[in-house]
């Protein structure tokens, strides 16, 4: 049987290094020409994470917001023209997508569309991205996923995806794995996927938990990853604060096929294939965002890189037991 590795399962080889500081660092990437962005990292669209004021401190930062699509076509729209900088919005791959897609590009200005699914890799996708790319050409960036292999990644990026989410069962909130034993390590699929020979942008998406993470993402060939849980109980996420008896701020963070979503925007639910909880409200996502900066920085300079190029190609993975597993975490905090 194939193994599959997961983030905790490998560390990265620490190399020579000729930098002297960290801000000599460039971490910059690109989905395409026209969207460069200084912080590689797209917060998802899930109902508890992107509206407008996140989307919009995402795009302060040099990173990218995608906006949900667990509404009407109105309230998306509203929640959209809120958005300054890039705008970038979600839809489905089925009901209204064709109607949702153009209402958001003509009206909303959205520059980026995410076809968020659970399975990608569905007859259903290839004819959404044929008529997305009939309809738009390439005035408009189409991300789309989820996928979990390079058949399935090939697949969509000959469908006409301009970058791919991938990831399936990884997610914080997820329990997809459970409920269909079905899914693949996140960065085991970023590995495979990275062999595509198709200019399409890979997208780690699920699981990430920590800023090395992120960084072991990019080393498997990912050019942007996504996140849910490192900025779920910011400020700027859709949704009340509330203070639990001890007078602790929470916040509530949920799968979007977990049951308690599925009743707001279906009025149902039917085998949920996520959860929801709560987790301490953050404060402000910008400082978040500058300890994840600052801790990719630290990543492509301990393998002594200063470009996101130059990383992917000089990082070196190697595996660990679990010994070094238990190493790898600040194992004082175990006692
Ligand atoms: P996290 O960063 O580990 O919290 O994972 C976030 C990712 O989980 C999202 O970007 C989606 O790909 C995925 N996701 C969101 N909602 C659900 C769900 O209800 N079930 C399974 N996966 C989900």
């Amino acid at each position: 049987m194939k193994e599959a590795l997961s983030f905790d399962d490998v560390l990265l080889v620490p190399q020579y290094s000729n930098i002297k500081s960290r801000t000599e660092v460039d971490i910059s990437n690109k989905l395409d020409d026209e969207n460069i962005f200084t912080l590689p990292v797209i917060s998802s669209p899930m109902d508890t994470i992107t509206g407008a004021e996140m989307a919009t401190s995402m795009a302060s930062n040099g990173a990218l917001g995608i906006v949900h699509r667990y509404n009407s076509i109105e309230e998306q729209l509203f929640i959209l023209s809120n958005v300054e900088g890039t705008k970038a919005a979600a839809i489905g791959m089925t009901g209204d997508y064709v109607e949702r897609s153009r209402n958001l590009v003509d009206l909303g200005e959205a520059k980026i569309l995410c076809v968020d699914v659970a399975h990608g890799h569905h007859v259903m996708m290839e004819r959404c991205l044929k008529t997305l790319k009939d309809d738009f050409g390439d005035t408009v960036h189409i991300m789309a996923g989820n996928v979990a292999t390079l058949e399935a990644f090939d697949a969509l990026a000959k469908w006409g995806a301009d970058s791919i989410r991938v990831g399936i069962g990884g997610g914080s909130i997820c329990s997809t794995r459970l409920v269909s034993g079905h899914g693949v390590p996140t960065l085991q699929s970023v590995l495979e996927c990275a062999r595509t020979e198709y200019d399409v942008k890979i997208i780690a998406d699920g699981g990430i938990k920590t800023v090395g993470d992120m960084v072991k993402a990019y080393a498997a060939g990912a050019d942007f990853v996504m996140v849910g849980s490192m900025l779920a109980g910011t400020k700027e996420t859709p949704g009340q604060t509330f203070k639990n008896s001890e007078g602790k701020k929470y916040k509530v963070y949920r799968g979007m096929a977990s049951s308690e979503a599925q009743t707001t925007w279906r009025g149902k639910s039917s085998t949920p294939e996520g959860v929801s909880t709560t987790v301490p409200y953050k404060g402000k996502v910008s400082n978040i965002l500058s300890d994840i900066v600052g801790g990719i920085r630290s990543g492509f300079s301990y393998s002594g890189t200063k470009t996101f190029k130059e990383f992917q190609s000089k990082a070196s993975f190697i595996k660990q037991t679990n010994a070094g597993q238990k190493e790898s975490f600040t194992h004082i905090l175990l006692k």
